[in-house]
């Protein structure tokens, strides 16, 4: 059930208006961290506003970083930081695994790890489980970079929940599984706990790699700490890693690789020099430093 909300935003002027037109006015968009932190952007026009079964999805037109993606207040992506994210939750994960022909994405609804893995030539099938359909729709219409992914013959679209497409799926069928899901709050709740976990466990074939987007390593690391414990008791190598992503509060996202075979270091060099050539931000030397922690945070994981 979907209707359409016009959300007000506080302008600079602090009076509240209605953004569905254009305006000269500056308003903004800020997303908090519980630390009272933010992060703001000007905002120029505001693109869809949809209350979905799911969901409250916003997309914004910025001043400066191309389009905002917004879901229950919590950003999830900027067109013009997007790949830092993307970058990251893909390219070593695929890399790792010997010969990534089957990948499975739950989440990503905005295609934009789709199309990081769809730059692997050894990807036969790509099959991305989205539970909310509006995120397809709005990231075609709107967001054409990354929802150019979906022309490739190679995708498998499947609107539903990624809990129980792992739950079901094949035993022992996928060589890559990446989590893109948004934060553990409504449906995304299971994808961070142990039942998911092993479902994946059970789904990866014998030299089976999974990423998954995690946490902000700054503002929710205990959450991190948690989700990484809980991988390593299920998987015979689970290690956190981060990268910079400029698009969210802290400036930094924290992320998981597990592996059943692969070692977690190694990434197929050969491979890896052609993806990095054409990549924005993933290269060898950014997966080798993406391991690395700040004590605080290393001892917390001890
Ligand atoms: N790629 C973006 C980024 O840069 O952070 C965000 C990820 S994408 C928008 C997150 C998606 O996970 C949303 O579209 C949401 O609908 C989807 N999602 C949440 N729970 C899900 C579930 N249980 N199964 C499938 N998709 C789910």
């Amino acid at each position: 059930m979907k209707t359409d909300l016009k959300p007000e935003l506080v302008t600079m002027s602090d009076e509240k208006t209605s953004l569905m037109e254009p305006t000269e006015a500056w308003h903004t968009f800020t997303e908090w961290s519980d630390t009272g932190v933010g992060l703001t952007w000007k905002i120029t026009r505001m693109l869809e506003s949809v209350k979905t079964e799911y969901q409250q999805i916003d997309l914004y037109e910025t001043e400066g970083d191309g389009k905002l993606l917004v879901h229950d207040g919590a950003v999830m992506l900027t067109e013009r930081f997007e790949s830092q994210y993307h970058d990251a939750l893909v390219h070593s994960a695929m890399l790792i695994s010997p010969n990534p022909r089957r990948v499975l994405v739950i989440g990503g609804g905005d295609g934009g790890t789709l199309r990081e893995v769809l730059r692997h030539p050894e990807v036969e099938v790509a099959c991305q489980v989205e539970i909310d359909d509006e995120v397809v729709r709005i990231a075609k219409e709107y967001l054409p970079t990354m929802a150019k992914a979906y022309d490739d013959p190679r995708v498998d679209l499947v609107i539903g929940d990624g809990l129980a497409y792992v739950r079901d799926t094949e035993p022992d069928s996928w060589d890559v599984i990446l989590v893109d899901s948004t934060d553990p709050v409504g449906p995304a709740v299971p994808l961070f706990e142990e039942p998911f976990y092993n479902d994946i466990k059970r789904a990866l074939t014998e030299d089976g790699v999974m990423a998954s987007q995690i946490a902000d390593p700054t503002f929710h690391n205990d959450h991190l700490v948690t989700v990484i414990k809980r991988l390593e008791k299920i998987f015979p190598q689970a290690r956190p890693y981060t990268a910079p992503v400029q698009m969210y509060p802290s400036g930094v996202w924290g992320f998981a690789l597990v592996s059943k075979g692969p070692d977690l270091d190694t990434v197929d060099d050969e491979r890896a020099m052609v993806i990095e050539r054409d990549s924005k931000h993933w290269s060898r030397e950014t997966h080798a430093s993406s391991f690395g922690m700040p004590n605080w945070l290393r001892r917390k994981l001890l």
